[in-house]
């Protein structure tokens, strides 16, 4: 089936794309790398958008060193983030969860900003900013928001970003000398979306510990948090299988995802002890 879009332009500057967005009447809908964009009209999901394509704005790409931690632009691509070298050694975290995203082919055009602004639960790089902490930029016609990523993820593809404002990128912290990020999943095919998949940040401070694919947008565990903290692991798998709420549906039932949950959380603990992470 053909897309199905009401019209195509490409934005000059990120000045000229929020103009382009404010003069759409609410049809505007940004595009950037296109992978759930384009698929969602080709499958008319979604009709009629004004599609203002910023993936030419170079402005919004690229990772730079800050004093405390990275900018992402939010244009940054899957494949370059998991090759960057100042994400592989400050947020590792980011670049390991590439290998489970998808395929080559996705992740050369997919951006992170995309699939943040996209926010399907069941995506690996939302979990992954809720785990490290980290803080979203938002641009507007009147002016810049930083929302804590606490804030950002709403509901099931939903997100703190209002009408007119487009994502430019993010800051994440340095990891810290002895700072363990790891994430894994349990998919049924490589490149497949997970059935269920955890983040977990072990800190001088403490850990932070968030999951996917197991609720309407990722969550944040912190009464498993807790109990890691305290060094009970299954005080922790107890404590994470109360505080999700996971769907059934045609990949799996809820008790199952549940289970995963636990087990992911364990595998996950075991190579952040066993130096593995
Ligand atoms: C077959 C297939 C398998 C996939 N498997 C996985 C997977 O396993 N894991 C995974 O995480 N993802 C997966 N994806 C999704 C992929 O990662 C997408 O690239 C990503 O979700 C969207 O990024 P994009 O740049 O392509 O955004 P687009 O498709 O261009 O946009 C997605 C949405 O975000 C909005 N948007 C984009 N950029 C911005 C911005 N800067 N500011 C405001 N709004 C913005 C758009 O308006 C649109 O609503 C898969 C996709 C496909 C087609």
């Amino acid at each position: 089936m053909k897309a199905s879009a009401g019209g195509y332009a490409r934005a000059s500057s990120l000045r000229n794309a929020l103009e382009m967005l404010a003069a759409s009447d609410g049809n505007g809908r940004v595009l950037a790398g296109g992978q759930s964009l384009v698929a969602a009209l080709n499958l008319r999901l979604s009709a009629g958008d004004v599609l203002i394509d910023i993936s030419r704005l170079s402005e919004l790409s690229g990772v730079t060193e800050t004093q405390d931690g990275l900018r992402i632009g939010a244009l940054t691509s899957h494949a370059e983030i998991g090759c960057n070298p100042l994400i592989r050694q400050s947020a590792p975290l980011l670049s390991q969860a590439v290998e489970f995203i998808a395929h080559a082919a996705i992740r050369n055009r997919g951006t992170i900003g995309g699939a943040l602004a996209h926010a399907d639960p069941a995506a690996e790089f939302p979990a992954c900013v809720l785990a490290l902490g980290a803080t979203l930029h938002v641009e507007g016609l009147n002016g810049s928001r930083d929302i804590p990523v606490e804030d950002f993820f709403q509901d099931i593809f939903e997100t703190a970003i209002e009408e007119g404002e487009i994502l430019t990128g993010l800051s994440v912290p340095k990891a810290e000398p002895g700072e363990k990020q790891v994430i894994v999943e349990v998919a049924r095919r490589s490149g497949d979306y997970a059935l269920a998949g955890v983040c977990l940040v072990k800190r001088a401070d403490g850990h932070r510990l968030s999951l996917f694919s197991v609720g309407p947008k990722p969550i944040l565990a912190e009464g498993a948090m807790v109990a890691l903290d305290q060094g009970n692991i299954d005080g922790a798998v107890q404590a994470l299988q109360a505080e999700i709420d996971p769907p059934s549906d045609t990949q799996a039932s809820a008790a199952y995802r549940r289970h995963l949950a636990g087990v992911l959380l364990r595998r996950a603990a075991a190579r952040i002890e066993g130096g593995n992470a």
